[in-house]
């Protein structure tokens, strides 16, 4: 693939706030455009095919990877696929936009291999271990067993915090926001 562009990537565990974060530094207007992710499971209520996630289901992800479609995928959870198209990527470029990411750890870490310095690696941190597990379950969107296999992973997410370029405590949201937004700012003007 030709090296058109930036990326900004978010990583975290599950319920740390990226999606939150992201979703108001697209609305700053600032040049991003969200890379919309392929995944084998099904939409939560609120989401949309096509915004929040290309929704395959299995057999079509699994597809893909064998059409070599994906610049990096991962099964995140035990039968749960996500993935980054390349043609997703490609999209965003040719519209003169910085790609922004939200993946979890390891694809974060895999996409900053990929594009290198011209990838922003964020890390989100929660204040606490007892912070994301609070926010999980306000989150209502997971049964019990999901939280559940979400906070054994994350103890080894938080791990990897200091491979990122950037870690982002998020304890007060709006002050996190503004914050990622100066780090977004600094990378694109550099
Ligand atoms: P992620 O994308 O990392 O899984 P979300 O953005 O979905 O996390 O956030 C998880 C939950 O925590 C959501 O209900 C969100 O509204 C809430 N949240 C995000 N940031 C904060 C914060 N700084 N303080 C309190 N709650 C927050
Ligand atoms: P959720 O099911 O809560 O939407 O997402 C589960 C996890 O998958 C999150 O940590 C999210 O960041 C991650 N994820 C979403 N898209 C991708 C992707 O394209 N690649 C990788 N590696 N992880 C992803």
């Amino acid at each position: 693939m030709d090296q058109k562009g930036k990326c900004i990537i978010f990583s975290a565990p599950s319920g740390a706030g990226k999606t939150t974060i992201v979703h108001a530094l697209l609305d700053e207007n600032i040049g991003l455009e969200f890379s919309v992710s392929a995944c084998s499971r099904n939409p939560r209520p609120n989401e949309i095919d096509g915004k929040d996630y290309y929704f395959l289901g299995l057999d079509l992800f699994k597809k893909k990877i064998e059409e070599a479609a994906f610049i990096e995928w991962e099964e995140v959870y035990t039968n749960n696929f996500y993935g980054t198209l390349e043609s997703e990527i490609e999209r965003i470029w040719s519209n003169g936009k910085t790609v922004i990411f939200d993946v979890d750890v390891i694809g974060g870490l895999n996409l900053k291999g990929i594009f290198g310095e011209a990838a922003l690696a964020i890390f989100v941190q929660p204040p606490s271990y007892e912070e994301l597990e609070k926010r999980l379950r306000y989150r209502s969107t997971e049964t019990e067993e999901k939280i559940l296999q979400r906070m054994g992973k994350a103890k080894n997410e938080l791990s990897f915090a200091e491979d990122f370029d950037i870690i982002l405590v998020n304890d007060e949201l709006e002050t996190a926001i503004a914050s990622a937004k100066e780090s977004v700012l600094n990378f694109l003007k550099a």
